[in-house]
């Protein structure tokens, strides 16, 4: 098995790193890498790939982004590379605007006769905390804390995510939250980081061990 990260370059508000995605998606590979495929078979951990669909957040500086098309042609002609050499990809996935692109992607490998499939990062299950607010600032107190900077961090936007969407879709992060965060970072603790650390990765590898990709979207259940 092949493990990709798959990540972002975006804004995170002004206590978190650009690369925060990309960072979670890398350490979630690699401790799904090192426990091995579904049979506990080898598994090869990739560099990650920093770059993702951001358009979300083009408003703020930080933000390097190419794109749904442009990501799942990526994917598609990475995973057909790596199927030359191993029997199964695995996308490890760290932003929730990679979904679209993911789910074209990994369904026509599928459709082509290639094992892959992907999973999501599962960070928080709160609807008012979805980007650089306290689950990831956690995560990132447990896994980076010397990139955090907690003398930054501020509320921002924490209307659940169902409420904001509209005015997400039409006018970006930008137009719901002036600091880019959605949630309250001021909260988070190294503590919580590791409680909700363990939790991603029990998410993680049962999805692995089951090996389920959804017929339609190549996920793994
Ligand atoms: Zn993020």
């Amino acid at each position: 098995m092949a493990v990709l990260p798959l990540g972002a370059t975006e804004q995170h508000g002004p206590h978190l790193p650009v690369e925060t995605d990309t960072l979670l998606a890398t350490a979630t590979a690699r401790a799904v890498a090192a426990a091995g495929g579904p049979a506990g078979d080898h598994a090869t951990l990739l560099p990650a790939l920093g770059f993702g669909a951001s358009g979300e957040h083009q408003t703020f500086p930080g933000t390097v982004s190419m794109g749904t098309d442009a990501l799942a042609g990526a994917v598609l002609e990475l995973g057909r590379s790596v199927s030359t050499w191993a029997d199964r990809l695995l996308v490890v996935n760290g932003h929730g605007g990679n979904v679209d692109a993911l789910r074209r992607a990994v369904s026509r490998l599928r459709y082509e006769g290639r094992d892959a499939a992907w999973l999501p990062c599962r960070t928080s299950e709160d609807p008012t905390d979805t980007h650089a607010g306290h689950a990831e600032t956690s995560l990132m107190l447990h896994l980076h804390p010397g990139l955090v900077r907690m003398d930054r961090a501020a509320r921002g936007c924490t209307r659940p995510l169902g409420e904001i969407l509209p005015a997400l879709r039409a006018g970006g992060v930008a137009a719901v939250s002036a600091s880019g965060v959605l949630g309250d970072p001021t909260t988070a603790t190294e503590a919580d980081g590791r409680r909700l650390w363990e939790l991603l990765l029990a998410d993680a590898r049962g999805r692995v061990t089951r090996w389920q990709p959804g017929e339609a979207d190549g996920m793994l259940r």
